[in-house]
């Protein structure tokens, strides 16, 4: 559940994405926004008005939290770490790295842009909330503002709560990584930290609850829950990172990968292949250089009827460069490809030709085996 995301639009070439829950969670705002904050803090208004306001207000909400990652975004693009997806989740958003910082003061100055940006927002939305009642304005303006100003300066607080990977956890690591020189150790602490605050929200939320603040509670039992399984994601991550650090492609690959060719149907490569070999992708060839990339996952969807007549090229992956891997490309990076893709294993590509085959679940028990070897 919730794994699906659909992409709203670019900014600096970064897709911006929202998690499927991101459109429950903002009907869930906008109508307690139209239905119960502003009419209990601003009586006597049209109804209408309460529905500008609110959807206005919720709109505003969502470019808050877009610039409070965009902020991250940018400042580690100008640090060489480039972002790979913006993501925004219930509560707020995840800027994907490709890849860790090199260094704790760089992760540290990623880490406070987006709680910098949400202040400043805090800041702004405050001064124009005072211009414009300042200036006489008596309409659903100056309230839209000052509803703004208040949950930007929350989005700053909360996002500072040092559990990773919330921003205060980044610093909270970046701090333990520059005195003690181990990015696993600050790790370790920060995203046990984070465990923690997951918990201490659920309990919280459950007692909200009992305390009859059913929806305030229910929200903060959600944001623990997700704190916790991101904070094991996160550890998880580094320590793969540590494992694979120096390994490259060709010491996971295999030799002998199943292919096929564009002009087959459909029918035969279910028939053929898929039966025959149970894997969830097949890379297509013409001779031995790569063309493209079907995954079974692609042809779910399709009626059975045109099975047969549709050829496996007109369905394929053509993103050559996401699609397919290097011999010497760093192996850390290549698992984080394949849990990011549809499909567990990638083509390796040597001079346009097909080498072999590098599979998420090798790469795994290859780690496995080197942990024994390092210890
Ligand atoms: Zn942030």
């Amino acid at each position: 559940m919730l794994k699906a995301n659909i992409t709203l639009f670019r900014v600096f070439g970064i897709p911006v994405e929202v998690n499927v829950s991101w459109f429950i969670i903002f009907a869930l705002v906008s109508w307690s926004l139209v239905s119960l904050y502003f009419p209990s803090n601003y009586p006597d208004m049209a109804v209408a008005s309460y529905w500008i306001m609110g959807i206005a207000a919720a709109l505003m909400l969502f470019a808050s939290v877009v610039l409070h990652e965009l902020s991250h975004s940018y400042v580690a693009k100008t640090h060489g770490v480039p972002i790979t997806r913006i993501t925004l989740f219930l509560f707020g958003g995840v800027s994907q790295m490709e890849r860790e910082s090199d260094s704790p003061d760089t992760e540290a100055k990623i880490a406070i842009a987006g709680p910098a940006m949400s202040f400043a927002l805090m800041f702004a939305f405050f001064l124009a909330y005072y211009a414009v009642r300042g200036a006489g304005g008596t309409g659903g303006v100056a309230p839209v503002f000052r509803y703004l100003a208040i949950v930007n300066g929350m989005l700053g607080v909360f996002n500072l709560i040092p559990g990773f990977p919330l921003d205060g956890g980044r610093l909270l690591r970046a701090a333990i990584w520059k005195a003690t020189g181990n990015l696993r150790k600050a790790t370790y602490v920060a995203t046990r930290v984070g465990n923690v605050v997951g918990i201490v929200f659920v309990l919280s939320g459950f007692l909200a609850v009992f305390w009859g603040y059913f929806i305030f509670g229910l929200w903060m039992v959600m944001i623990g829950f997700f704190l916790r399984q991101a904070s094991a994601a996160s550890y998880f991550h580094v320590v793969v990172e540590a494992a694979l650090k120096g390994y490259k492609v060709r010491d996971a690959m295999r030799k002998d990968v199943v292919l096929v060719t564009g002009d087959i149907s459909i029918q035969d490569l279910v028939d053929e292949y898929v039966f025959k070999h149970h894997l969830d992708c097949y890379p297509v060839v013409d001779g031995r250089e790569l063309v493209g990339l079907v995954a079974v996952e692609d042809i779910k969807g399709m009626p059975r009827r045109v099975w047969a007549s549709t050829p496996v090229a007109s369905v394929m992956r053509t993103d050559l460069d996401k699609i397919s891997v290097g011999p010497d490309d760093e192996l850390a990076g290549v698992f984080r490809k394949t849990v990011g893709e549809r499909c567990g294993r990638l083509p390796v590509v040597e001079g346009g030709e097909v080498v072999g085959v590098v599979a998420r679940n090798d790469i795994v028990e290859a780690m496995r085996t080197l942990s024994h070897v390092r210890e």
